[in-house]
């Protein structure tokens, strides 16, 4: 089977170390000058938007997924009249604009921070004044890891942010202040059959995701089912068909939607080697109609990303309990090259072992 995907970046590169040994080969699709994917199959090099390219693409494929989600939707259109789409482009299209995406959230009774959208300055301060302070005001689109959003302490803050991010449609969305992130992954099949991870824990450092722990310390049934009943709804409204995630804030006892992501995602990377079948092989499970495999975590894995240098792995190695995954990307500050999969027998061991990969880590950044 020949599978293809839009976007060749790391979330490709380990769909395909995921798809191949189940017989699968895969052909990518990304405009930029090193798509990590490359050397997990062919490789087109063109623009999503570009016909010649799409052309030749999809020809003898006999399926297409993603990886990246700001994929322009009538691309993933237009592949529908040639191959079988999987996960249901609608989900694109949904997750794409954050006002369309927590209209859908609170249309399947999702609680989100409360929002207004902004298209000028009296817009910002009308909004201000409605939802308070904080507030965050973000992009409606192609925000991704923090990018394209400004924390608003007070109406003081009003002029600055609106400079910087006019020009775009935006969105103020009143500042949750969470316990804590969480996310949940979950699978559907072509079936309709559900499989889901367990919710994990996130930690961010500039709106970039730095550390997941899985499973989540803390939690107690009836919260695993509230995410798990809130991914099951969504998928469920778009016919979904493949991996979907969802980023959650801890409130008092509940969940707050923030976003969801159409594809494999970072939190989700942890089982990889925590979990008896990776989130990307049970991606390529979903979207070739195989059977999907189970979920249950190993132990506790803690999965901490490699931003802006990339370690030795030896340094990484050395050091117990852990896995490397390097995506061969060109360092740069802020950059997500790789990350470390630490896995221990118990919550305490996997923290400990965790520490001492944060502490080599940190030090590399501290170098940057
Ligand atoms: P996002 O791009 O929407 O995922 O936002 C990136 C990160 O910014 C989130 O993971 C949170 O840490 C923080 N953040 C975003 N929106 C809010 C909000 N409304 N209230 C509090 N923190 C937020």
């Amino acid at each position: 089977m020949r599978v293809g995907v839009l976007g060749g970046g790391q979330l490709g590169r380990m769909l395909g170390l995921a798809g191949i040994p189940l017989g699968i080969r895969f052909r990518f699709l990304d405009p930029g000058p090193d798509a990590p994917a490359r050397q997990v199959g062919e490789w087109i090099r063109g623009g999503y938007g570009k016909l010649e390219a799409l052309e030749t693409f999809v020809s003898g494929l006999d399926l297409v997924t993603w990886e990246f989600e700001n994929v322009p939707v009538e691309t993933a259109q237009t592949l529908r009249d040639r191959v079988a789409v999987r996960p249901n482009p609608v989900a694109l299209e949904r997750a794409q604009d954050r006002k369309v995406e927590k209209q859908l959230f609170r249309s399947l009774g999702i609680p989100t921070a409360s929002f207004r959208t902004v298209d000028s300055r009296e817009e910002l301060l009308r909004a201000g004044a409605d939802l308070g302070f904080p507030a965050v005001l973000k992009t409606r689109r192609m925000g991704y890891d923090g990018k394209g959003q400004r924390l608003l302490q007070s109406a003081r803050d009003v002029d600055g942010a609106w400079a910087e991010l006019q020009g775009s449609p935006l969105i103020l969305e009143a500042f949750v202040p969470f316990r804590r992130e969480l996310s949940i992954v979950g699978a559907r099949g072509k079936d309709g059959k559900v499989v889901f991870y367990p919710l994990v824990e996130n930690r961010h450092r500039s709106g970039i995701l730095v550390r997941t722990e899985a499973p989540a310390p803390q939690v107690p049934s009836a919260l695993e089912e509230l995410a798990q009943s809130y991914l099951r709804r969504l998928m469920g409204e778009m016919e979904y068909v493949g991996v979907l995630a969802l980023e959650l804030f801890h409130v008092g006892d509940d969940l707050f939607a923030n976003e969801m992501a159409p594809r494999v995602h970072n939190s989700g990377h942890w089982t990889q080697d925590g979990a008896l079948t990776s989130q990307f092989e049970n991606h390529i499970r979903a979207v070739t109609g195989l059977p999907l495999g189970p979920t249950d975590p190993e132990g506790v894995t803690i999965m901490v990303n490699t931003i802006g240098r990339v370690p030795s792995p030896a340094a990484v190695l050395r050091l117990p309990g852990t896995h490397l995954h390097l995506y061969d990307k060109v360092p740069r500050p802020g950059r997500k090259l790789g990350h470390v999969n630490v896995r221990g027998a118990t919550r305490a061991d996997a923290r400990e072992r965790a520490r001492a990969v944060e502490e080599l880590l940190g030090d590399l950044e501290g170098h940057q």
